[in-house]
């Protein structure tokens, strides 16, 4: 009799377990947010904003310490996390205009094509900011390809360029949301185009003040980088963004529900201009800045619940992370300028976004997968966002042609918190917004190319290797004793491999 009871007792244990050594492909849920810092999240030390839905991950799941956006500004990060491959690589994949056209080449594996083909339904939501279209330069007028759908979404609805960037719409799959053919849309980088007013007019009523590069073609009383005409009914309001996002987030999960799906949520927060929605106000106590990151941890909050409402958390790996360093900079003025510094968006880390000290790159990044990522774990390995593609090929099954996401490493035991396997990487490369200057980590140390390129003095190139500066994270993670001098060996050395890594092309073993 005991032991009959002790089988039934048992019988729900062994579904949940025997269900889920079965499953080989949970749904996968990436959210990278904008321009937010490691020092920007509760989990990660922030004390004044709060961040209850993103902290969550961090208590149910893993929260990594070393972990890297390999680009310390948008377009070189997320063409690495899409294609397993430095931007640096490629000329022209720093932060694209919005008619710049596709900077990804169709035919190219990526992580959407890649989970794709492993049977996912792949489905962008948010900012792209890669390009879109043929050469010359974008045009929206029509059907706007190539874009996220030859690069192997299913579906997407997503802001073209930047918020800060024209043109000011929505585009799903292939064309403009609410585009009226009688009011085509023009875009310009270069002369004034149309009567729209712009940021440096005279008496133009405006929302909030535009900053230099900031004072063009004026979108809801907003200036823009670029010159835009037409389109009216489909501009967005900044204010709508992340109510506007999160329902189509929500949206995609309803629709997919049965699953696997991979959905890359690639969120507007906290990008400039800052402009949260009225509910969001004031909750912070740090300027707009602070009250657009409770607008964030809102978003996430919503995915979260509905993972929970359709009893999908369990089998559903969800990423949360930035793609570049935070900020605080005075490009718009919002009236709370004053505030924002009252959070440090980077905690002690030096630098922020578009530099190559740690507070450009090192971001927050957390892992959740119940069941098979303990909850509440810290992991101090060092991946970067170049890794996404090898690691879902490695969990999904999927094998990578040798061409293929030439700089991705499989981080998976990483993330599973496999503490007996070795270091998934030894270096990562890092990048700001073009081929030059780079940086390589290299275990506690990190090499900083300072205006130029470092040189090996093996290499019969000139002019001769220009200044470094050299610093061991281990001891000095806040960057403050450049040992270049000290440790010309070293710098030589790391030199060294950074120009191997450059002329070989790949990197991934
Ligand atoms: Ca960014």
């Amino acid at each position: 009799m005991k032991a009959h009871v002790t089988l039934i007792a048992l019988i729900p244990w062994l579904a949940t377990h025997l269900l889920a050594a079965s499953i080989a492909k949970p749904n996968i849920v990436y959210i990278l947010s904008d321009d937010l810092g490691y020092g920007d999240l509760g989990c990660y030390g922030a004390n004044k904003v709060r961040t209850p839905n993103i902290d969550r991950l961090a208590s149910q799941g893993c929260r990594f310490t070393d972990a890297h956006a390999t680009g310390s500004v948008c377009t070189p990060t997320r063409y690495a996390l899409l294609t397993g491959r430095y931007a640096w690589r490629q000329p022209g994949t720093g932060i694209a205009a919005g008619d710049t056209p596709a900077l990804i080449k169709t035919g190219t594996t990526t992580l959407p094509s890649m989970l794709k083909a492993a049977g996912y339904k792949t489905g962008l939501v948010g900012k792209w900011h890669l390009g879109l279209g043929e050469a010359p330069h974008t045009d929206y007028n029509g059907e706007i390809k190539p874009g996220p759908l030859e690069l192997g979404f299913d579906d997407a609805f997503f802001i073209p360029a930047t918020g800060d960037r024209v043109p000011c719409v929505f585009v799903e799959n292939h064309r403009v949301v609410g585009y009226d053919p009688a009011d085509p849309i023009h875009v310009s980088y270069g002369k004034k185009i149309g009567t729209d007013p712009t940021g440096a007019d005279p008496g133009v009523k405006l929302k909030i003040q535009g900053g230099p590069g900031h004072q063009d073609t004026v979108v809801n009383g907003i200036p823009r980088i670029g010159f835009m005409t037409g389109g009216k009914a489909a501009r967005w309001v900044d204010e709508e963004i992340a109510d506007t996002l999160t329902a189509q987030a929500i949206k995609f999960i309803e629709a997919n529900q049965a699953g696997p799906f991979f959905l890359y949520l690639a969120t507007h927060d906290i990008h400039e201009p800052m402009v949260p929605a009225q509910r969001f106000r004031g909750t912070s106590g740090c300027g707009w800045r602070g009250d657009v990151i409770h607008q964030l941890d809102w978003c996430v909050g919503e995915v979260l619940a509905t993972l929970e409402r359709l009893k999908l958390s369990d089998n559903t790996l969800v990423i949360f992370t930035s793609d570049n360093g935070g900020a605080i900079k005075d490009t718009y003025d919002d009236g709370t300028n004053a505030l924002h510094s009252l959070q440090a968006p980077n905690g002690l880390l030096r630098g922020g976004k578009g530099s190559l000290y740690e507070g450009g790159h090192r971001e927050p990044f957390l892992v959740r997968w119940p069941g098979h990522i303990k909850p509440g774990t810290t992991s101090g390995a060092l991946i970067g966002h170049v890794d996404a593609l090898a690691t879902f090929a490695a969990l999904t099954g999927q094998s990578l042609d040798p061409a293929d996401a030439p700089d991705s490493y499989n981080v998976l035991p990483a993330l599973l918190g496999e503490t007996d396997a070795p270091p998934p990487r030894d270096h990562l490369v890092l990048q700001n917004n073009g081929q030059t200057p780079l940086a390589l980590r290299q275990g506690d140390w990190i090499l900083i190319e300072k205006g130029g390129r470092a040189r090996s003095t093996n290499e019969k190139l000139s002019p001769p290797a220009p200044r470094c500066e050299l610093y061991n994270l281990a001891v000095d993670p806040a960057q403050k004793s450049d040992l270049s001098t000290r440790e010309p060996g070293r710098v030589e050395a790391l030199a060294a491999r950074l120009q191997d890594i450059r002329t070989k092309g790949h990197s991934r073993p």
